[in-house]
Order: C-alpha cells, then sequence, then structure tokens
C-alpha cells in the first residue's frame, strides 16, 4: 500500500471518490497482483483461477455506500469471493488521474504530446490535476489525430468518433481519460482545437459544438471508449510498479488482466 501511495497520492483524490483499500488485511504477504480497470465478477474470477493474492483496480468496487455484504448483493457477492479466496483489492482512481504519469498524461502522450499541463490543476500548484492540454509539434487535423488514436487505442466496439469538423486544423490538445464532460469550461478556457475524452453524451456535446461555433470554431470533439481511454494507463502502472517495488527490494509478481472489460461487444 506505501508504494501505491507514492506513486497515487491519495489525498489526490477528488472529495467524491473512494480509492485505496476496499477488501483485504493489510498485514496479509501479497507475492502476486493482478492489475485491471474494473473489479468486475469477471476481473474477480480472473484473479481467482490466477491465485493472485491482490487485485489493483482503477475504478472504485465500493463507491457508493453500502448497508449490507450479503453474498446475495451484487457487492456483497464480490466482497465474498475476494475474502473466500484470499485477495485484496485496491484502488487508484482519481487520484491516479491527477498523478503526474496518470491517465490522462498516457493518453495525451499517444498524440505525440510530450509536455502537458492540466485542465484543471491541483491547488496545491505541484503540477498535478485532472486532465491535460498541450501542444502539437505540427499542426494538424482532428480526422489525423482520430485515426492516429484509432491505431494506438486498444480495438473496441465503439471505435472512435468525432464531433464537429474533421477537417478542422489542431495544434492545441485537451484530453481527459474517462468520461469527461464536466470538464467543458476548462477546455473552453485552456484554448484547444479538440477535446479527447470518453462517454460523451448527447446534450453536453451539441451544446458544446453550438457554443464553438458562435465563437472560436472550437473545440471539436473527439470521443473514445472510457475502457480504452484508461486502460493504456494500466501498463504504464505496471511499469512504475516494477520499478517501485524492485527499488524496495521487494519480489511481487504483477500480471495484466486479459478480460476485456468494455461493456459493448457489437455494433450493427
Ligand atoms: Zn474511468
Amino acid at each position: 500500500m506505501d508504494v501505491f501511495d507514492s506513486l497515487w497520492p491519495p489525498d489526490l483524490a477528488e472529495d467524491w471518490d473512494t480509492v485505496g483499500l476496499a477488501v483485504g488485511d493489510p498485514d496479509a504477504e501479497v507475492r502476486s497482483i493482478l492489475l485491471a480497470l474494473d473489479p468486475t465478477d469477471a476481473v474477480i474470477a480472473e484473479a481467482v483461477v490466477l491465485g493472485a493474492d491482490l487485485l489493483f483496480t482503477h475504478h472504485p468496487l465500493l463507491l457508493r455506500g453500502v448497508t449490507s455484504v450479503s453474498a446475495g448483493s451484487l457487492k456483497g457477492g464480490a466482497v465474498h469471493t475476494l475474502i473466500t479466496n484470499g485477495i485484496a483489492q485496491f484502488n487508484a482512481h482519481t487520484n491516479a488521474d491527477s498523478a503526474l504519469g496518470g491517465v490522462s498524461d498516457v493518453l495525451i502522450a499517444l498524440t505525440g504530446i510530450t509536455e502537458s499541463q492540466p485542465l484543471v490543476p491541483h491547488p496545491d500548484g505541484s503540477g498535478r490535476g485532472i486532465g491535460r492540454v498541450g501542444d502539437l509539434g505540427d499542426v494538424s487535423t482532428v480526422r489525423d489525430i482520430a485515426r492516429t488514436l484509432a491505431e494506438r487505442l486498444p480495438p473496441t466496439t465503439t471505435g472512435v468518433r468525432i464531433g464537429g469538423d474533421p477537417a478542422a486544423e489542431v495544434t492545441r490538445v485537451a484530453v481527459c481519460g474517462g468520461a469527461g464532460d464536466s470538464l467543458f469550461d476548462a477546455v473552453r478556457a485552456s484554448g484547444a482545437d479538440v477535446y479527447i475524452t470518453a462517454d460523451l453524451r448527447h446534450h453536453p456535446a451539441t451544446e458544446a459544438l453550438d457554443t464553438a461555433n458562435r465563437g472560436q470554431a472550437r473545440p471539436q470533439l473527439i470521443d473514445v471508449s472510457h475502457w480504452a481511454s484508461e486502460s493504456v494507463w494500466l501498463a504504464a502502472a505496471r511499469d512504475a510498479l516494477d520499478t517501485a517495488f524492485a527499488d524496495r527490494g521487494l519480489s511481487v509478481a504483477l500480471q495484466s488482466s486479459a478480460v476485456n472489460t468494455d461493456p459493448w461487444v457489437e455494433r450493427y
């Protein structure tokens, strides 16, 4: 837990969020960790089969309060399976979004941008915060960026979608891994030409495009799979954990989940 907290400090998490140890004994021995985006039933079953001692996820198992962990309930069933099989469960969510090298850092790097600032800086002035905005080395177009993302993100049923003008020129790029339609004010203030995020809903998206069309014709929108936008971070998290455990002389086996938790499986 010290290693996790050093990479993704829990005080960076948003007030509404739940991060850290949800299930498990802090004194239990951990020899193997399974990394996944979501603690779904299929992922927990995978952890059981692999004999993992700890399941590390991005999304929380218990975000909202529960009044029972009865094995017959959705969350209680998961808690029972984990405890019965001696598996702890830990997550780093908005603290991993905000941290340096976090979810949005990895996402914006897919566009070739290596230097960026937070869209919503953390009040501590450390350069951490939610989302990222940065400039491309050369002018590009919304369409070319979308095609690049389609190549570099894992393939998904919903793919990469453009809202607005696909031919619009882009130098300044804003991103937010995961659901980002609450950040439009920050995106407009950043002067970004395009906003890359996931789970954009109809009304926020159409209103953002109308606002863009009445003003400086930006930002255009690129909507990607929530799962894809964050799963690229998991690989980076695994590398960071490998290094951090080795630095402390700890021998912990890390495995990446083979379960795709993107809920969408076909399109017509
Ligand atoms: Zn997410």
